[in-house]
């Protein structure tokens, strides 16, 4: 992408609303506008990340055996009446009624939907186990939205459910979510920790909630420094295996991390002291198992292999993709701007022609633009005609991993500047050299 014909609409001043970095850094940068109170718009750079996210959450998904669908964002009143729902959620359930005076909501989640699909089409435990997911917008009316897409009244929200024939095997579909998630998040940079939770209002009694340090926080968090050394990495793991997943759950759920709603005071103090840690933290995700919560007053039954007809087990498990956003930059920015994680960034290098118009520079530029891009790595190519710290500054905002800085200087003895926006290392290189070292 070539920033002359790009829609990159940087903020040159600190914009006066913005309480947390991480929405004061993607306003700047040009990435959301807000259209109401949390309500936003996606501009290009934004939308990048955004959909950078969402594929590797389905990816993972994927890779976990769970299954893409789609529900819609509107749903009807009578199947959240049929759950009793309907009247508990109170104000932050978006209402609308429409010509023929029908009840409907903007859905803030989709468990009635989803068990509604469920017994229209599955009868027997022979279509078991069986896990769909989707990526939707979900609207709740927030008391208090703020801190940009982190708290949004929109937002975009991974949703999945298991349905499955007992409990042993619900429990299985859950610890497959809390492995799934730890790698999903670990592919975005992040280190997002699973935390015993209390139920909450989705209700239910085993759960987890998924959170990334930062000071910004709305959760008190109380955690056993080990395990920040947990790390999944590449290690193979066979999501059908009862055995591997629970080990893997095991291993993670054995150092203490409670939220300020579960926390207990006496099992913290049996942390040694030096790996006692008390921060904030923001929550990515969630994972639930409820047991018979939806499908008993919905009558979500199947056959089960005796010939009984016995309700579905089910759990709801939540990915806050539009909030990871705001998280990853709480997580990894500096007084210059945001530095995004290779797995997220909305491209992997940028280029600055330090020299704009002049031949050499210019062709320079533009081979390892075509190289690039040959390459499946999209620059951004910065080919205005402005001074070098205007482009250093704007590269250093949106915080690209990569820069390639294109001279004349350089150039005169072959070579480009290759910098790391993490390290701020720049090293001289030939531009075949730089390019290698990308790939
Ligand atoms: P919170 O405690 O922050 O209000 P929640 O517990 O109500 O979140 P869940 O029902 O668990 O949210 O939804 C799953 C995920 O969706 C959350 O873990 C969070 O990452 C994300 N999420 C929830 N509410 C919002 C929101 N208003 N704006 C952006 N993301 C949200
Ligand atoms: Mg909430
Ligand atoms: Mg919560
Ligand atoms: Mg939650």
């Amino acid at each position: 992408m070539r920033l002359t014909r790009y829609f990159l609409p940087v903020l040159k001043e600190n914009p006066s609303e913005a309480q947390i970095v991480s929405h004061r850094l993607m306003l700047r940068a040009g990435m959301i506008r807000q259209q109401a109170a949390g309500i936003y718009s996606w501009l290009p750079l934004g939308f990048r990340v955004l959909r950078r996210i969402e594929q590797i959450v389905h990816e993972e998904q994927v890779r976990a055996g769970h299954i893409p669908m789609l529900m819609p964002t509107l749903q009807p009143a009578d199947l959240w009446r049929e759950s009793g729902r309907y009247d508990d959620y109170g104000e932050e359930m978006l209402r609308i009624r429409d010509r023929h005076k029908r009840d409907l909501l903007y859905g803030p989640t989709n468990e009635e939907m989803i068990t509604d699909i469920f017994r229209a089409h599955v009868g027997s435990y022979k279509d078991l186990p069986l896990t769909l997911y989707h990526i939707q917008w979900k609207f709740r009316d927030e008391i208090r939205p703020r801190f940009g897409v982190m708290r949004g009244r929109e937002f975009l929200m991974k949703d999945g459910y298991n349905f499955d024939i007992d409990q042993d095997a619900a429990i299985h579909a859950y610890n497959r979510h809390m492995v799934s998630y730890l790698r999903t998040y670990e592919r975005m940079g992040l280190t997002a920790i699973p935390m015993r939770a209390a139920s909450g209002p989705i209700g239910g009694d085993n759960t987890h909630e998924f959170l990334v340090l930062a000071e910004t926080g709305e959760s008190e968090v109380f955690y056993d420094s080990a395990i920040l050394d947990l790390k999944l990495g590449n290690r193979v793991v066979d999501f059908d295996s009862r055995e591997e997943c629970e080990a893997i759950v095991r291993e993670w759920t054995a150092p203490y991390a409670r939220t300020d709603e579960t926390h207990d005071e006496a099992l913290f103090n049996a942390v040694p002291e030096a790996r006692r840690k008390t921060s904030r933290g923001i929550e990515v995700g969630q994972i639930f198992y409820f047991g018979t919560k939806y499908s008993d007053p919905m009558k979500a039954v199947v056959v089960n292999d005796k010939g009984e007809r016995v309700p579905v087990h089910m759990g709801s498990h939540g990915i806050g993709v539009s909030r990871l956003l705001g998280a990853i930059i709480e997580a990894s920015h500096d007084d210059r701007g945001i530095i995004w994680p290779e797995g997220v960034t909305p491209f992997p290098v940028g280029i600055v022609n330090l020299k704009q118009g002049d031949i050499a520079t210019d062709g320079a530029c533009e081979a390892l633009y075509n190289t690039l891009r040959a390459k499946g790595l999209e620059p951004l190519y910065d080919d205005r005609d402005e001074r070098a710290g205007a482009k250093f500054a704007t590269m250093d905002l949106i915080g690209l991993p990569w820069r390639i800085t294109v001279g004349p200087r350089g150039l005169a003895s072959g070579l480009v500047e290759l910098t790391s926006r993490r390290t701020g290392q720049s090293e001289e290189m030939t531009p075949e050299a730089a390019v290698s070292r990308l790939v």
